[in-house]
């Protein structure tokens, strides 16, 4: 289990706070995975379309055994039992799980990004990114996400509903 990877949970369609706990859930009895921490949930204004429902977010870190695609693969196959439906691109959708980094890892293929291409420009990463390690440093800008929130355009209301969830404490013994 010697890899680090940080993912970040979203959803603006039905249960939104269900979904991502749900999500978290997922992750921490994943057999090939360890629940490291997890961030408090954060309510954000939509990013890229706008006319849609705020978003539940949170970010969580976890330990691997698992390579970048294997676990991107544990990540679609999560989203797809949890129903995941997205109309279009950036449109609503029931459950979004991105991986943001994994280790220091610079990967750059079609179907995989690592860091998440977007992640430096959106507040709604870097917030909860930045309660959990500020000083997680960008491989490819080589910058602690502390200074990427402190630069982020993004003025997109971002703010914080809830602490760490309840069930997490026990997901995390
Ligand atoms: P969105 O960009 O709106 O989150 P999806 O969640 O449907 O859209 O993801 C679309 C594609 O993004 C997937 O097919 C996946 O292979 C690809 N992808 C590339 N890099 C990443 C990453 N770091 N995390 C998650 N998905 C990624
Ligand atoms: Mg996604």
């Amino acid at each position: 289990m010697q890899n680090i990877a940080f993912i970040g949970i979203g959803s603006n369609k039905g249960n939104r706070t269900q979904s991502c706990l749900d999500a978290i859930r997922a992750c921490a009895s994943w057999n090939r995975g360890v629940l490291i921490r997890v961030s408090s949930l954060y309510e954000s204004e939509p990013w890229g379309y706008a006319a849609q429902e705020y978003f539940i977010n949170c970010v969580i870190k976890i330990k691997t055994g698992e390579d970048a695609p294997g676990l991107l693969a544990f990540m679609q196959e999560t989203e797809r039992k949890l129903g995941k439906q997205k109309e279009f691109l950036w449109g609503p959708r029931t459950i979004d799980l991105d991986l943001l980094f994994f280790n220091q890892d610079i990967v750059d293929e079609p179907q995989l990004k690592v860091p998440h291409p977007f992640l430096h420009q959106r507040r709604f990463v870097l917030e909860p990114l930045c309660e959990l390690e500020p000083s997680l440093i960008h491989p490819v800008f080589k910058q602690p996400v502390r200074q990427l929130l402190q630069n982020v355009q993004d003025n997109k209301r971002v703010y914080k509903i809830a602490e760490s969830p309840p069930c997490c404490e026990q997901l995390l013994l």
